[in-house]
């Protein structure tokens, strides 16, 4: 056990190099990925590919996400510590740790029971303090909003609107929250972020192609 921790101590250093040569330049971003331990969020068979820069299935038809991908996106929500996070499609629970280790309030929705209580247990393991439902996280989670970020982590066919709504106001102490959701059909999106800058207004920006599985919508 000693020795394959060692290993993957390395493995996690080689894959800090790997997604900083991708094009992510947020030294927060890069240690937060060199913290966390991703062999914990993939089951036993597939944890010798834990440091591969690869998406890899975790059952259900699921994936969890290429570490680049998860470093861009995290890079894109641009958060400060204590910032609260809303991120839809809890997965693995690998892009929440991440988030964690940004020093954010992490609130996470998944609408798999299964991979619920697996990344559940994944995070309580590590210690990482998340709030996690059950549910449809097309439509945020209203009780909580609104947020500085919120990070949609499957495909999405256009903007989610109520999670729009969810996001902060800027006022004279906080900037607006920042929305990071891949928009397109399922065999491309662009990374999108909307930025909320008043009441009614929002900019929005698109950067790089990417491939997600499909955020499903009960509504
Ligand atoms: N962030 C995850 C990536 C998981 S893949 C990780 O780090 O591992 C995307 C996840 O979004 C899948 O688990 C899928 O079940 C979930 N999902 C898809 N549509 C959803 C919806 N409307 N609400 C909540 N979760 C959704």
């Amino acid at each position: 056990m000693a020795k394959s921790g060692g290993v993957y101590i390395r493995r996690r250093a080689e894959l800090v190099g790997t997604v900083r040569e991708n094009g992510v330049t947020d030294e927060r971003v890069l240690a937060a990925i060199g913290q966390v331990k991703r062999e914990q969020f993939i089951e036993p068979a597939l944890r010798h590919r834990a440091y591969e820069d690869l998406a890899l299935p975790i059952g259900m038809r699921q994936t969890i996400s290429q570490p680049t991908t998860v470093a861009f996106q995290t890079m894109l929500l641009d958060t400060e510590p204590g910032d609260k996070v809303l991120e839809i499609g809890t997965g693995s629970g690998y892009q929440a740790a991440v988030l964690c280790e940004m020093g954010v309030r992490v609130y996470s929705v998944e609408r798999h029971r299964r991979l619920h209580e697996r990344a559940k247990s994944a995070l309580n393991k590590l210690d990482y303090r998340v709030l996690l439902r059950v549910g449809d996280g097309t439509q945020g989670w209203p009780g909580i909003a609104p947020f500085d970020g919120i990070v949609v982590t499957a495909g999405a066919l256009e903007i989610p609107q109520r999670l729009l709504e969810q996001l902060r106001e800027p006022n004279e102490q906080k900037r607006g929250g920042r929305l990071v959701v891949p928009v397109g059909d399922k065999n491309r999106q662009l990374m999108t972020k909307v930025v909320r800058t008043g009441k009614d207004s929002y900019e929005s920006s698109r950067r790089g192609d990417f491939l997600f599985v499909p955020l499903v919508s009960s509504k």
